[in-house]
């Protein structure tokens, strides 16, 4: 059988001699002088290859090529690109493309014949697949408007992609990056309830799905219903004991007043990633949606693997290491064991122990004024202006994002409040400059001590904490001691 090329070139010198030169050695050869002009004819010649030159006005080589390949109907018939100089970005772009050979033009005949020859008996195309495309010949969109729709989706992909691996930013920022996840889902996914979990690889770690509910307020109960319903998901994957949800959007107003069962769709999806649980996401919605229809569904989950294998990576760095990164203190877990430590020593030797947990006043508005790197800055001088107004034997932990406590042994609270007063007082006092921008920031502080009432470790820090809320409610910038 004799093979048909469709040979397309833009210069009508060079193509006349290349389609003669091909004809002789038995091909038959249909041309084109430019992109456009090839693909209707690869529909109404049906070709067993085609080959083409890279450099043409309008669509050149690789966009022809793409558009045979982006489509069920043409992306059989094989391609050969030729290029003027062998350079390698255009090999490079050959292969995105899809072409299945990448030639210089300068080969000699012999060898562009014997490779034609062996693209062909590689990649054989039909008859009933030629058949198809010569039926199609009459109907075939135009090429530049399948170029365009080409373009316009590698584009949606890219813009896509982009929005997610921008979130890579606020990876030490959870809640940020919850906030920006469901502005990001809300935006192309149609939901009533979303959730985001990140699995730890610490199993003391709270599990918490946090919540967005599109701005509606919704019941309690539904709410737990939902974080019920996600975490046997997760179980499946990964012993889940206890779950809390935590709700990051919701209005409060009129209560919506919907039940689980109303949510008829619905679409919950463990992230994997080296057989290990790293998180989930998941949608609730009211109608019928079909979720595995969604169009960038697939890149997104992809995206989400990334991110979030990121996030995981980072937390088990922190969890296998006993000091917090950015202030060099203890981090929370060692602040676990120490808390439960020092109660158990003044069980066992009656003596006191004082506590204190200092919260950062209006930090969310450091950030948001000034960035999170500005924000970073005023922790670790917080951090810093703490080290230095403590014993040494006094122990400093970075307890959550921007909550910092002191273990003081031996020291009761009328003790305890000196070094306490002084932070608060150096930190008023502390002018902020970093990269020449200025700012005053001040701390809120509870402090407590092993009252005997107290039963428990976390009986004390409970107490501590909500020292610490009142000193937010009476106004900030303040010490407030636990009333026994
Ligand atoms: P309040 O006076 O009531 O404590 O107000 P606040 O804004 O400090 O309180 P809130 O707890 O609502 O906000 C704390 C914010 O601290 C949330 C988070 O964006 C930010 N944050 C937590 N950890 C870090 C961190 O490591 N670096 C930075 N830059 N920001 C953090
Ligand atoms: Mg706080
Ligand atoms: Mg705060």
């Amino acid at each position: 059988m004799t093979a048909k090329i469709l040979l397309v070139e833009d210069t009508s010198t060079e193509l006349k001699v290349l389609k003669s030169e091909l004809e002789e050695n038995g091909f038959i050869v249909e041309t084109a002088t430019n992109g456009v002009e090839a693909y209707n004819k690869l529909y109404s010649s049906a070709p067993d290859i085609v080959v083409s030159d890279i450099m043409m006005p309008g669509i050149d080589g690789y966009q022809l090529c793409r558009m045979i390949k982006n489509d069920d109907e043409t992306k059989k018939v094989p391609v050969i690109l030729l290029s003027v100089l062998d350079k390698k970005i255009d090999n490079f772009w050959g292969k995105k493309a899809g072409a299945q050979l990448f030639l210089s033009k300068s080969i000699d005949l012999k060898e562009l014949i014997s490779s034609i020859n062996a693209t062909i008996r590689r990649y054989p195309v039909t008859d009933e697949y030629k058949s198809n495309l010569t039926a199609k010949a009459a109907s075939n969109n135009s090429a530049q408007f399948k170029l365009n729709n080409i373009l316009n989706d590698l584009l949606m992909k890219s813009v896509f992609s982009n929005e997610f691996r921008n979130l890579s930013d606020f990876l030490n920022y959870e809640r940020i990056l919850v906030e920006k996840l469901f502005s990001l889902f809300s935006s192309f996914v149609e939901y009533n309830v979303a959730g985001v979990y990140f699995a730890s690889p610490d199993d003391f770690a709270e599990n918490i799905i946090y919540i967005d509910t599109l701005g509606r307020n919704l019941s309690k109960n539904l709410l737990s219903d939902i974080s019920y319903d996600f975490f046997r998901t997760m179980e499946e994957h990964k012993s889940v004991k206890e779950f809390k949800f935590e709700v990051v959007r919701m209005l409060l107003g009129k209560e919506l007043d919907y039940q689980f069962t109303d949510l008829t769709s619905k679409i919950v999806i463990p992230l994997i990633f080296d057989k290990k649980l790293i998180g989930g996401i998941c949608f609730y919605t009211r109608h019928d949606v079909d979720y595995s229809s969604f169009r960038y569904f697939d890149i997104m989950i992809s995206e989400l693997l990334a991110i979030f294998k990121m996030k995981y990576q980072y937390t088990e760095k922190e969890f296998m290491s006993v000091l917090d990164g950015l202030t060099g203190l203890y981090n929370r877990r060692q602040f676990e064991i120490g808390l439960e430590q020092e109660h158990n020593r003044t069980k066992r030797h009656p003596s006191d122990f004082s506590l204190a947990i200092l919260d950062i006043d209006f930090f969310k508005k450091v950030n948001d004024t000034y960035g999170h790197q500005y924000g970073d800055y005023v922790l670790k001088t917080v951090a810093d202006l703490m080290k230095q107004s403590f014993r040494k034997t006094d122990l400093l932990y970075r307890y959550g994002g921007e909550e910092l406590v002191m273990i003081m042994p031996e020291t009761n609270i009328e003790g305890a409040v000196i070094p306490v007063q002084r932070l608060r007082r150096m930190v008023e006092e502390y002018d902020f400059d970093y990269n020449g921008v200025k700012a005053k920031v001040t701390v809120s502080i509870g402090l407590t001590m092993n009252y005997p009432d107290l039963a428990t470790a976390a009986d004390v820090l409970k107490s501590a904490d909500e020292a610490l809320y009142r000193a937010k409610e009476e106004g900030r910038n303040r010490v407030i001691l636990h009333e026994q």
